[in-house]
């Protein structure tokens, strides 16, 4: 029987406990988390990513600004503008922690960017100081999508400890901070972390010898049954939007796991929607939670 890991369920669980001790905060006088989210432009996935942050705000009870810039082709933002909002943003005493929501518009140094923000209001766990804190163990920020994997994994019982992990895709936000995670000695971690990426020779080789294979890759359906091994636990990060003329969006998500054809030979699998997306939302309260502790 393949246990299916449900993001949704735990991740609304999550939010009640945090509702709970933002609740006892507000009983002892404390000030309520306050998380700012800057939204440059009109990208779809952006608006829906912030849009679901804004509400597990909502849920979480914290306080939540959104600042929008109009960005077009036409009439690009003046960067000076995302940096000086960014600087009022570092210096505001109400704001715990903020995140500049990713993709930028091309013109924009997302890396300048990211290291404009004050480390101590890095709530996505972008700037390099929280990368550098994480990489050697240190408090931080920790990324949010790999912080949301490895709690997904503590709650199903799943110790990636002295198992081997296979994590195909390298980017900064999951496969490089997931792998930091799995390696560090201690719970939670103590796995033998193997990255792949688009220069990888026999993928599949090497994915087959995964006791958790983790895609994060943006390929939809690309991981299949052959490339999997018998009671694997699959953890698919992937959201790929794909033409679906059943919706009224006209698009669904897709991961990139083969879900129908994987996930019978899998011990446990996260679906898509509802595995590790709300997981990342929910780690991005915790560490904006975690944010206005560290300022008490
Ligand atoms: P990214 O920056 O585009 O990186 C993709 C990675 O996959 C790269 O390292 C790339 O290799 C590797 N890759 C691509 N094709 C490959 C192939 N054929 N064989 C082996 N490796 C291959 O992506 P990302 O930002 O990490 O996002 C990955 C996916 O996760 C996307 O679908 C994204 O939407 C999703 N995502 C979901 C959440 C969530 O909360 N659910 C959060 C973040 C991202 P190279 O480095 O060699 O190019």
């Amino acid at each position: 029987m393949t246990a299916i890991i449900d993001g949704k369920a735990t991740a609304a669980a999550i939010k009640a406990e945090i509702a709970e001790k933002v609740a006892a905060r507000k009983a002892a006088g404390l000030k309520v988390p306050h998380l700012a989210a800057i939204l440059v432009g009109h990208d779809g996935g952006s608006e829906t990513y912030v849009a679901s942050k804004v509400k597990a705000c909502e849920e979480c009870g914290f306080k939540s600004s959104l600042i929008r810039f109009e960005s077009t082709d036409e009439a690009p933002l003046d960067p000076a503008v995302l940096m000086a909002e960014i600087a009022r943003l570092n210096a505001d005493d109400d704001v715990d922690g903020f995140i500049v929501q990713l993709p930028l518009p091309r013109h924009i140094d997302e890396q300048a960017v990211i290291e404009a923000i004050d480390p101590a209001k890095d709530v996505d766990g972008f700037h390099p100081v929280n990368v550098g804190r994480q990489s050697v163990g240190l408090p931080c920020f920790h990324s949010a999508t790999p912080a949301g994997i490895v709690e997904l994994l503590r709650r199903y019982n799943i110790s990636p400890a002295g198992r081997r992990v296979v994590i195909v895709g390298r980017s900064n936000i999951v496969g490089k901070p997931l792998a930091a995670m799995l390696m560090q000695k201690g719970e939670g971690a103590d796995a033998t972390v193997t990255v792949c990426h688009s220069h990888t020779p026999e993928l599949a080789r090497v994915t087959r010898q995964a006791d958790i294979l983790v895609a994060a890759m943006g390929r939809p359906g690309f991981i299949t049954a052959d490339m999997v091994s018998e009671g694997a636990v699959v953890i698919d990060v992937g959201t790929t939007r794909v033409p679906d003329a059943t919706r009224k969006s006209g698009f669904r998500l897709r991961g990139d796991v083969d879900y129908e054809n994987v996930a019978p030979k899998c011990a446990a699998i996260t679906p898509v929607p509802g595995g590790v997306g709300p997981m990342t939302i929910v780690s991005l309260m915790l560490n904006t939670l975690q944010a206005a502790q560290n300022r008490d």
